[in-house]
């Protein structure tokens, strides 16, 4: 039957999309971690662990605010959105880079309590830590292997 060969042949193309799609996003996946691992070798930071951000869905409103990436004090852990927030198409290493840099940088200077016109507040992102983020993103661009992504488009 002829039908039933077109529906195979379309099933089985589907599935090779989707297995196709499915390597592409381990391999990026994998080579983030490798990344990752070099960046904080460059920075001199150790035990880090890196996942990537399982968002739902696609950011609507790319005006409002919305996170790129989190960081955690107790677990050691950094995690990214490595896909761009509205068509979920895999972002430029050097974009991942940046939010790496960034989320290292609250280690390196961590979050401090000061008291504000009789308050207490939470600084988190203060100027010496910007400065940090700074340094961190020039010494990637430095490194031999993080520099490629920079020089490259
Ligand atoms: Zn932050």
């Amino acid at each position: 039957m002829v039908i039933e060969h077109w529906v195979l042949f379309v099933s089985c193309f589907l599935f090779l999309v989707t297995c196709c799609l499915h390597i592409y996003l381990i391999e990026h996946n994998q080579e983030m971690e490798l990344i990752f691992n070099r960046a904080c070798e460059v920075l001199k930071l150790r035990d880090f662990s890196f996942r990537t951000m399982q968002r739902g869905e696609p950011v609507k409103d790319l005006k409002r605010r919305f996170v790129l990436g989190h960081t955690s004090f107790k677990t050691k852990t950094v995690t990214v959105d490595i896909y761009t927030a509205k068509k979920r198409q895999s972002k430029k290493i050097s974009a991942i880079l940046a939010v790496i840099a960034h989320e290292l940088a609250h280690h390196q200077k961590p979050p401090y309590r000061q008291r504000w016109r009789g308050r207490i507040i939470n600084r988190i992102h203060f100027p010496q830590f910007y400065r940090q983020v700074n340094r961190n993103v020039a010494k990637f661009k430095k490194d031999k292997v993080l520099g490629e992504y920079y020089s490259s488009k």
